[in-house]
């Protein structure tokens, strides 16, 4: 798996590999690895800042302000989907997990 690095004297997790199996907040004494939970805020600024590059690219070589706005429209649309496709897997995995108590 793999899924535990270091990078400039840091742990650092590969979600990739990692099959959150929690080991590692268990056993770390420092209490250093940090939950997904805890990333929210980094990634909510990142995809903002993200989405106000593709923005600023929009504008930049389709050569229409409108643009922007268009673009605006489909991130918002693309999270949107991102937000429905977490719905529904959390409603499939709530199953599984009605099935594990049966
Ligand atoms: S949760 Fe498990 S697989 Fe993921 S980094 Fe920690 S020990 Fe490795």
């Amino acid at each position: 798996m793999n899924a535990i690095s270091m990078e400039s004297g840091k742990a650092r997790i590969n979600m990739e590999g990692c099959i959150r199996c929690g080991v590692c907040h268990e056993v770390c004494p420092q209490q250093a690895v940090r939950h997904d939970s805890e990333k929210i805020p980094e990634i909510v600024k990142s995809n903002v800042e993200r989405t106000k590059e593709f923005m600023e690219a929009c504008a930049k070589y389709l050569g229409n302000i409108e643009e922007k706005k268009k673009c605006l429209a489909r991130m918002i649309k693309h999270f949107n989907n991102e937000k429905i496709i977490a719905e529904k897997t959390l409603q499939e995995l709530e199953k599984l997990k009605e099935d594990l108590a049966n």
